[in-house]
């Protein structure tokens, strides 16, 4: 599996409420969804998306996480291309080679028959 580590290099984010925009970061924390297969192998974003401050007062908002557009949406597993190459599909069924690689997803598969050419 690829696994490719990345973050939004920009300084800031507007609040999605008031549309202030602000530096102050809260927290950050990472996020690991599936991408379209590179190469042949599974491919995984280790995201870093950060928590901010909304800035304005007035606010009701006082903290939001940044948004990716095009690349995730709010608790999304997968990117945006991998659920538009999977029909607007987000989970199992996965076709052949695009499963996410956690141990739960492949804890219920039932193992394949030893043939061994006997
Ligand atoms: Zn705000």
């Amino acid at each position: 599996m690829i696994r490719v580590e990345a973050r939004c290099t920009s300084t800031g984010a507007c609040c999605p409420d008031c549309t202030q925009w602000t530096e102050q970061v809260h927290s950050s924390y990472l996020r690991f969804p599936v991408d379209l297969p590179t190469a042949g192998r599974r491919a995984q974003l280790a995201l870093r998306v950060r928590r901010f401050f909304c800035a304005a007062s007035a606010c009701e908002r006082r903290t939001f996480v940044e948004q990716m557009p095009g690349l995730t949406r709010r608790h999304g597993r997968v990117t945006e291309r991998l659920r538009q190459a999977l029909g607007g599909r987000s989970g199992w069924p996965w076709p052949p080679g695009m499963a996410p690689a956690s141990p739960g997803s492949w804890a219920s598969s039932p193992a394949a028959p030893g043939r061994c050419g006997v």
